[in-house]
């Protein structure tokens, strides 16, 4: 009998050789298997082992944003505009919810909302989904209180804005989101003031990704918002919406302004628009409300730029007393036609206007004398000096530019014109401010809004300044300007803007609207408005009314008159400036003791042979 072969030593030459060779070949594949794991090994736990260890720490750790809170915006004595109240936001983890419509039965008993809907947001296919943003934080509470009842619901402390003063100043403080950003106003233009930097903890989560409260660590603290402390006065703010208030109550205007400014050092003490809006409802208004038209929006002055066409006159040493005109009522020039708007006792023509005359019964063709003698250059020069063809650095962000065409265009009819403020479009901010800058003595102090802005901790971040002055016309030039512009109240258009025991410079205006396509004047359609300032001799305050499309009437002195004379009286009350003139009571009393006085003379007294 014979055995099988047991060993090599048994094989065949040739078949030992085939398992030498395949024996070489597993080992050399094996080797090469060995060296590819052992480098993929070496990659993964060496080169690569920052970049796993953060994707596992990822997966472990969260890294949570700490809210900084929004800083405040206040008036000038830090009444306060916009504030922080908290809240508190109910969302929903999909992932964790075991039975989604009895969670959903429960959170809308709490939330007093339907069920339905509820269950409408978490049918939404996303996994995280917000049940209810900036809520009363009490809710908030019961939600948290009852947690375990409601497994996949979780709630964010968060903060809501809101307005305490309502619609006081809404155009000018704006609203923010439902992220807490700026939208408008200041609260968009101050926005990364406001808004601070926010801050940043790490936590450990658990198996089902929750934050384990106890592993929390802070990287960086928050660092909240500042505060914007406005040149706002809100009792004057108060006083200037209530006067529109009541003045559209009469006139029904399509929308309206008045501005208020303290002559001295430019800050704006009241900017108020009607129709107004609350931005703590932003939602149910339209934007068109939204918009600070006294700052954003261009109009047509009209005769309240006479006032800059007398100055520059004044400036340039024309006397307020020599014969500017003969005004008939009309006259031709190259070009064109201009005319005057006459009333009684000048139903034929001002005659012989001087620049009071012009000033106290707004003559057209005295004012066009006046641009032609000056020139376009020149009338352009104190144009741009009046700070009426630049933008603006009040701090709105939303200012207008004035415009005009260039100089070298002006045919002599369009000189006349653009001297009685016709072919022209500046803002009633623009315009206000030139009258602050007459009562300035001639130097004008740039507007501005934000008075200062300081640290979370009532610290100073940002001191008050005035704005860059200039002069524009001389000191001498304006205190004439300020005469005419008083005898314009004294004994002239704008009586309606008298105060009782003040004395009033001031000046009406009276406008058509210019087409859209820049040919001709809207029939009917008119801006109405006033501008001055008092005490006319110490001015405190600047004050531009402007109404847009008046019913009624559409006479500066009748529709905005009443409402300068409005603001003017109760701010200047307000303010305790003290009284400059006789009040009409004190007239009175005087004028009857003068007639008892008389009364008494002997009769021989009053014959004259
Ligand atoms: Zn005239």
């Amino acid at each position: 009998m014979t055995s099988p072969p047991t060993s090599g030593d048994d094989m065949a030459p040739g078949h030992r050789g085939f398992v030498r060779k395949r024996t070489t070949w597993l080992f050399l594949v094996f080797s090469m298997l060995y060296v590819a794991v052992a480098g993929r090994l070496v990659y993964l736990q060496v080169l690569q082992h920052d970049y796993f260890a953060s994707r596992a720490a990822a997966i472990r750790f969260r890294e949570i944003a700490i809210s900084a809170s929004r800083g405040s915006i206040c008036d000038r004595y830090g009444r306060p505009l916009a504030v922080n109240i908290e809240t508190a936001s109910v969302f929903a983890n999909r992932r964790e919810m075991s039975d989604p419509s009895r969670t959903a039965i429960r959170v809308a008993a709490l939330l007093d909302k339907e069920p339905s809907i509820i269950e409408e947001k978490l049918s939404g296919g996303r996994n995280f989904v917000w049940l209810g943003r900036q809520i009363d934080a009490r809710i908030g509470d019961e939600v948290w209180k009852n947690r375990t009842r409601l497994p996949g619901i979780g709630i964010q402390r968060d903060t809501k804005r809101v307005y305490p003063a309502g619609s006081l100043a809404a155009q000018v403080v704006g609203f923010t989101n439902i992220d807490n950003g700026g939208a408008e106003g200041i609260e968009s233009v101050s926005n990364s003031l406001l808004s601070g930097i926010d801050g940043k903890y790490r936590a450990e989560l658990d198996s089902h990704r929750r934050v384990i409260p106890e592993t929390r660590h802070v990287i960086r603290e928050p660092e909240d918002g500042k505060d914007v402390y406005l040149t706002i006065d809100t009792t004057i703010q108060h006083i200037a919406e209530q006067a529109l208030a009541k003045m559209a109550g009469t006139y029904s205007p399509s929308s309206a302004c008045a501005v208020v400014l303290d002559p001295a050092t430019g800050e704006i003490l009241a900017l108020a628009n009607y129709p107004t809006y609350d931005p703590n409802n932003v939602r149910k208004t339209r934007p068109p409300l939204w918009r600070n038209r006294a700052v954003a929006d261009l109009y047509e002055p009209g005769s309240t730029l006479k006032m800059v066409t007398a100055s520059a006159a004044l400036n340039e040493g024309i006397s307020p007393r020599s014969i500017l005109a003969h005004c008939t009522g009309c006259e031709k020039m190259k070009g064109g036609r201009i005319r005057c708007t006459l009333h009684r006792p000048y139903l034929d023509g001002h005659g012989g206007v001087d620049m009071f005359r012009m000033i106290e019964q707004s003559c057209n063709i005295a004012a066009a004398h006046v641009a032609l003698r000056l020139g376009s250059k020149k009338l352009y020069k104190y144009e741009k000096a009046f700070g009426l063809l630049d933008r603006p650095d009040t701090g709105f962000g939303c200012e207008a530019v004035g415009y005009i065409e260039s100089p070298d265009k002006w045919r002599p009819i369009r000189l006349a014109n653009i001297g009685f403020g016709q072919g022209l479009a500046v803002t009633p901010l623009q315009m206000a401010s030139v009258y602050a800058t007459i009562a300035n003595g001639g130097v004008r102090v740039e507007p501005k809004i934000v008075r200062e802005v300081r640290n979370s901790d009532g610290s100073i971040y940002k001191a008050f300044t005035p704005g860059k002055k200039t002069r524009v016309i001389s000191e001498e030039a304006a205190r004439m300007a300020v005469k005419l512009l008083k005898s314009c109240v004294d004994s002239g258009t704008g009586k309606a803007a008298r105060i009782d025991g003040r004395t009033v410079a001031g000046k009406t205006g009276s406008a058509q609207i210019a087409k859209t396509n820049g040919r001709g004047y809207e029939p009917g359609a008119y801006i109405a408005s006033f501008m001055g300032f008092a005490p006319a001799s110490s001015p405190r305050l600047a004050i531009a009314v402007v109404v847009n499309r008046p019913k009624g009437s559409h006479w500066g002195a009748t529709v905005a008159g009443p409402v300068f004379q409005e603001i003017g009286e109760k701010a200047l009350w307000y303010l305790k400036v003290p009284s400059d003139a006789p009040s009409n009571h004190e007239i009175k009393q005087k004028r009857e003791e003068d007639l008892k006085r008389m009364a008494q003379l002997p009769l021989s007294n009053f014959l004259t042979f």
